[in-house]
């Protein structure tokens, strides 16, 4: 039997909309709008959906980088939102984030090893200089980087290269868990390959368990044994990894699927083109979300919100028509 390490229980994360002279609160924008579900110990969780679906909020929301609005996060069975001050802060090297874009959170003036070790100093990890050196080493040489690399400094870095320092910044803590937000969505094809190699690897020699985030469901299909289907917010599908290529249930996970090219020119996929944008989740459209630009939409869509139902098998669907 499967150990659950992380479940998430009708999570919400709505933001303040302020305007007027006093800055009141006029609104919410819901980023996140009540969604559930768990990570086994060991398992890749997979979140896909277009961008400003929620699913970056979700990830920072479980870690806490976020205050929730409502809902559990259980880690190990423990409520994270329970946890005082200092028991959350020893918690956190063991849930880490792997950003889209390391250079961002890099200093440029700081050192790639300086910058590694500090993570360490940074979550009061002490070790003596030679050490976190040590450390340093042994960490970037797992992800695939020479030791003479500790010396450098950021901009002497490929795209590639910096993420796997990106990496490196959240191994050296020694996490359980990972949230992985589009780690590989900057790189080009063939780096995104040894960039999510290396993420298995490091999944099989240290046990990781991690929530990868991805608007390419094609790039999860490689990784995720679950995944979740967002839109406007909410998740509309959650299912076994081959469950949902095989037996895409949704009308907008279909869609998304049909987007995949396939490799072989002599199959065909019929393209399911979805017309209009993603509507605002500051304002988003009654009954069901996807009503708006759902090609099979019927009247009931537009004032009825779908049950998020059991299909069997692990797989959940939020669709009247389903
Ligand atoms: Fe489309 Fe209606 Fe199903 Fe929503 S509930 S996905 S609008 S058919």
């Amino acid at each position: 039997m499967s150990e659950v390490l992380l479940q998430v229980n009708n999570l919400k994360k709505y933001f303040p909309i302020r305007g007027g002279v006093f800055q009141r609160t006029i609104g919410h924008v819901k980023a996140v709008d009540d969604v559930s579900f768990q990570i086994n110990k060991g398992e890749t969780f997979g979140l896909v959906g277009e961008s400003g679906c929620g699913k970056s909020t979700i990830g920072r929301t479980i870690l806490r980088l976020h205050e929730k609005t409502s809902g559990d996060v259980l880690y190990k069975g423990t409520d994270l939102y329970s946890l005082s001050h200092s028991k959350l802060r020893a918690m956190r090297p063991k849930l880490q984030i792997v950003f889209q874009d390391p250079y961002s959170s890099l200093n440029p003036r700081i050192k790639i090893g300086d910058a590694i070790g500090e993570a360490l100093l940074d979550h009061g990890i002490y070790h003596s200089k030679s050490e976190v050196r040590e450390l340093v080493h042994e960490t970037l040489n797992i992800c695939g980087l020479a030791s003479y690399h500790i010396d450098r400094f950021p901009h002497e870095f490929s795209g590639g290269q910096r993420q796997r320092i990106g990496i490196a910044r959240a191994l050296i803590l020694n996490p359980d868990f990972i949230v992985a937000d589009e780690p590989v969505s900057a790189l080009d094809v063939s780096i995104q390959a040894q960039i999510i190699n290396l993420l298995q690897d490091l999944q099989q020699t240290k046990q990781l368990t991690y929530l990868f985030i991805s608007h390419d469901l094609s790039v999860v299909q490689h990784l995720c044994t679950q995944i979740g289907v967002m839109y406007l917010g909410s998740m509309v599908e959650l299912a076994p990894r081959d469950e949902l290529f095989n037996q895409p249930l949704h009308p907008y996970t279909k869609a998304l699927l049909s987007a995949i090219p396939v490799p072989d020119p002599t199959l065909r996929r019929e393209r399911i083109v979805l017309q209009g944008d993603i509507p605002s989740p500051a304002n988003p459209p009654s009954g069901c979300k996807f009503h708006t630009r759902c090609p099979i939409a019927v009247d009931r869509c537009k004032q009825e919100i779908p049950a998020f139902r059991d299909m069997g098998g692990n797989h959940f669907v939020a669709c009247h028509l389903v």
